[in-house]
């Protein structure tokens, strides 16, 4: 199997392009195919040598990953459905513009991106365990899904903007477009400005993702590796160009993983997956915790929150008669306080197959 070309950083390019004989520049016009262009095949790359785009297909893959499905209109949550090369389904979920998400004053687009397969951990409320896990995602399924996601918006604006047809008719050769059937979608998505506006090109609308909550499906940290390169690739300027504090990763109580992220040098955010505040409750819901129980977790918790010195945020689904008594509410604040810990109360969605219940208001 061939190493993916979107899982490479710059300086392995740079390395590869060294030992090719070839320019450091084309390295960097690489990138902008990559990132700015979201190419999804080889052959759009019109400024790279003919014997350059070979050698890169001998060496790499490029694989796209393939819109099955999207749900939800304009301005609001908007679900994709991907199909993974092996066949595998994940999906990613868009957020639309939130004022005080995770912290931020504001934030633009955010996306709710998915790191596994399924799920190992079992949490008895959540569909994302239901069949177990699979398998980890790769750093290009992962950096892939923020690509497809500007891709799809790219391709979405090109059928409504006529210039832009005729640029698709000179640059685009015919039947290369990535994912025709999102262009059928009677919905569209409104885009917004861009903190660092991308040159208007071909594919290269400004970005629409301008922050990421890991908590798709899968839990992030039991793909720690793969998913901090997908990071760096996402955070990087010739890359995704998401800053680090715009990034969220959501952990179901890794504890070793968050000391492990504490000293990793860039700055995301950490929100836990906390859903109950004694062990007898979180017990009840999350096996997780009675291999890493609440006291293993805080302290992993406060040395990220004294190493990084950034707020924490605690995710609480609401589950009817399980976690909502009010037995949890001393044990809850008593933990945010010492861990300066903002509290995210979400109301459970009910699941098809699962006995739990939203609680009344
Ligand atoms: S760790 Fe996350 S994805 Fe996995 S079962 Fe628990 S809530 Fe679901």
């Amino acid at each position: 199997m061939l190493t993916d070309i979107r899982s490479q950083l710059n300086e392995e390019l740079e390395a590869q392009f060294r030992a090719w004989g070839q320019p450091a520049y084309r390295v960097a016009q690489l990138l902008e195919w990559l990132y700015v262009h979201r190419a999804a095949n080889w052959d759009t790359m019109t400024n790279l040598p003919r014997a350059l785009q070979d050698e890169l297909r001998k060496h790499y893959s490029l694989t796209a990953l393939e819109l099955i499905r999207k749900q939800g209109a304009r301005d609001t949550t908007q679900k994709f459905l991907w199909r993974l090369t092996d066949q595998a389904l994940i999906e990613s979920v868009l957020i639309p513009a939130n004022p005080a998400l995770y912290g931020e004053s504001s934030d633009r687009r955010t996306l709710c991106v998915s790191t596994q397969v399924g799920c190992a951990y079992g949490c008895k409320f959540c569909a994302s365990g239901l069949e177990g896990w699979k398998r980890n995602l790769r750093v290009e399924e992962i950096v892939g899904q923020v690509l497809a996601v500007e891709r799809w918006n790219a391709e979405e604006s090109k059928v409504q903007s006529p210039e832009s047809k005729v640029q698709n008719q000179e640059v685009e050769p015919s039947g290369q477009h990535p994912e025709p059937s999102v262009l059928h979608h009677a919905s569209r998505i409104t885009h917004l400005a861009s903190p660092n506006p991308q040159p208007s090109t071909l594919n290269s609308q400004p970005r629409l993702v301008s922050n990421l909550v890991i908590m798709g499906m899968g839990e992030p940290l039991a793909n720690y590796e793969n998913l901090l390169k997908a990071l760096r690739i996402l955070n990087a300027p010739w890359g995704g160009g998401i800053g680090a504090r715009k990034i969220t990763i959501s952990t179901s109580g890794l504890a070793p993983q968050i000391r492990k992220l504490a000293a990793e040098p860039m700055q995301f955010r950490l929100a836990i997956s906390l859903h109950g505040a004694t062990d007898a409750t979180r017990n009840k819901i999350m096996p997780v915790n009675r291999k890493y129980p609440l006291s293993e977790l805080a302290a992993a918790c406060e040395y990220y929150q004294q190493k990084r010195g950034r707020m924490i945020t605690f995710e609480y689904v609401l589950i009817a008669g399980v976690n909502d008594g009010l037995d949890q509410v001393q044990p809850l604040a008593a933990l945010a306080r010492r861990l300066k810990a903002k509290v995210n109360l979400i109301p459970y969605n009910k699941v098809d197959g699962l006995p739990w219940e939203r609680p009344s208001e």
